[in-house]
C-alpha cells in the first residue's frame, strides 16, 4: 500500500464569544487587550481547524484534524493548511503507511507540532482502518471503555463560575478546571465559590494559562490549601519558560503543579523532569505532534514517577476519538480527561447523538470508540458548510 495524496482541509467554526475572552480573571493580567483568536482585520471570533485526508492505491482512506491557534499554539489555520499541503504531507507521498516510525521522522521538523499532529492521526486512522482494528489496539490495546470527562470554565464572577459548575454537575460531570491566574485574592474566591457550590466529591483542577510569578503562585496555592479548596493540581502557573519558577512553586506547597505550556516535546517532558518543575504533564496532541509522541511523554512520565493528564484543543470529534483511544491505551493517564468542546460546539463526526461521542453524556463519561481506526466518520455536509476556503 502507498500514501497517494495528503491534503488539508481549513474549518472555521463561528463562536458568539472566542473561549475564555474573560476580564480580569481566567487568564493574565498583563494581555493589554491582545485577544488570541481575533485581529482588526478578523475581529469574529472563530475556532479554526485543519482536517487531514490521507489517501492511498488501494482505496484506503484516514481522516486526522489539527487545531490552529496562533495564541496558544503559535500557528495560525493558513500556516497549517500550507505546511500539511507543500512540505510535510509530500515528505510522505509513495511511502507505505504502516511505516510509522519512519514515516514520523520525515515529519519531524521543528516546531509545527499542530500540522505534524494533523498527520500522525490521520496515519493511525489510515492504519487502523487497513489492518480492521481500532487505533486503541495499534496504541497497545484498550485497558478501558469508557473514560470520565473533564470540562474547563471560563474565568469570570464567582458565582457565574459556580453556576458553571453546577449546571455540568446535573449532567455528570464530576472533573472541572476553572481557568484563574489574574488577582491572586480574587482567584482564591472564585475557586472556594465553585467548592462550595459542587460540594467536596467534586476533583477541582485549574489553570492559571502562565497568569503569576513565582510568589503569587506559592501565595494563591497556600491561600486556597487554607480555604479548604482541594485543588487536585494547578496548572501552568508561571511563565512557560520558567520551569526554575515552576520547581519554585512545587517545592513550596502541596498542590500537584501541572505543565501545560511548558510542555510540549519530549524533550520539554525530560527538561521538567530534570529540573523537578511538574508532578503531572499536561499532553495535548497538538502539542505532541500526535499520538505516537503522545504514547512517548506518557512514558517519560510514567518513568518518572509523574502524573499525566490528557489536555482539551476543542476538537472537531476526530480529536476526540484519538483521545479517547490515548486514554484507553495508556495506563498511566489520569482518568479524567479534558473535553471543554463538548460544551463549546457540536462534533463534525456522524451521529454525535447517537454514536461512539454520545451526547449527553453518560455518568459523565464518554465511550472509547470501537470501530477500525479512529472509529469515527466525518459529517460531510458540515464539513462543506463549515470550510474557511477552497
Ligand atoms: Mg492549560
Amino acid at each position: 500500500m502507498k500514501i497517494t495524496q495528503i491534503s488539508a482541509i481549513p474549518i472555521r467554526i463561528p463562536l458568539p464569544t472566542a473561549p475564555y475572552a474573560t476580564e480580569n480573571a481566567g487568564t493574565r493580567i498583563d494581555w493589554h487587550g491582545r485577544r488570541s483568536r481575533t485581529s482588526s482585520v478578523r475581529p469574529d471570533p472563530a475556532l479554526d481547524y485543519a482536517l487531514v485526508r490521507i489517501e492511498t492505491d488501494e482505496g484506503v482512506t484516514g481522516i486526522g484534524e489539527a487545531q490552529a491557534d496562533i495564541g496558544f499554539f503559535g500557528n495560525s489555520l493558513e500556516e497549517l493548511c500550507a505546511a500539511i499541503d507543500l512540505y510535510l504531507g509530500p515528505q510522505l507521498l509513495g511511502r507505505d503507511p504502516l511505516d510509522r516510525e519512519q514515516l514520523l521522522d520525515l515529519l519531524d521538523y521543528r516546531e509545527n507540532s499542530c500540522a505534524r499532529s494533523g498527520i500522525d492521526l490521520a496515519l493511525h486512522d489510515l492504519m487502523g482502518r487497513a489492518l480492521g482494528v481500532p487505533v486503541s489496539t495499534l496504541l497497545g490495546g484498550a485497558h478501558r471503555r469508557r473514560v470520565q470527562v473533564a470540562v474547563e470554565v471560563a474565568g469570570g464572577a464567582p458565582e457565574d463560575m459556580a453556576a458553571t459548575c453546577t449546571s455540568l454537575v446535573a449532567r455528570g460531570v464530576r472533573v472541572f478546571k476553572p481557568k484563574i491566574g489574574g488577582h491572586v485574592e480574587a482567584d482564591v474566591e472564585r475557586l472556594s465559590a465553585i467548592r462550595e457550590a459542587v460540594g467536596p466529591d467534586v476533583i477541582l483542577r485549574a489553570d492559571a494559562n502562565q497568569g503569576y510569578n513565582a510568589k503569587d503562585a506559592i501565595r494563591l496555592c497556600r491561600l486556597a490549601e487554607r480555604a479548604g479548596v482541594g485543588l487536585d493540581l494547578l496548572e501552568q502557573p508561571v511563565a512557560a519558560w520558567d520551569l526554575a519558577g515552576m520547581a519554585l512553586v512545587r517545592a513550596s506547597v502541596d498542590t500537584p503543579i501541572e505543565a501545560d505550556e511548558s510542555c510540549y516535546s519530549v524533550h520539554d517532558a525530560i527538561q521538567i523532569v530534570r529540573h523537578g518543575a511538574a508532578d503531572v504533564l499536561n499532553v495535548k496532541l497538538a502539542k505532541a505532534g500526535g499520538l505516537y509522541t503522545a504514547k512517548k511523554i506518557a512514558a517519560i512520565a510514567e518513568a518518572a514517577g509523574l502524573r499525566c493528564v490528557i489536555g482539551t484543543s476543542f476538537g472537531l470529534g476526530v480529536e476526540v476519538a484519538a483521545k479517547l483511544h490515548l486514554a484507553a491505551s495508556t495506563m498511566h493517564i489520569v482518568d479524567a480527561v479534558e473535553f471543554t468542546e463538548l460544551v463549546v460546539h457540536e462534533p463534525l463526526i456522524e451521529q454525535p447523538s447517537s454514536g461512539p461521542l454520545a451526547l449527553p453524556l453518560r455518568d459523565g463519561c464518554l465511550d472509547v470508540p470501537t470501530g477500525p481506526g479512529l472509529g469515527v466518520e466525518l459529517a460531510s455536509e458540515d464539513v462543506d458548510r463549515l470550510r474557511a476556503w477552497g
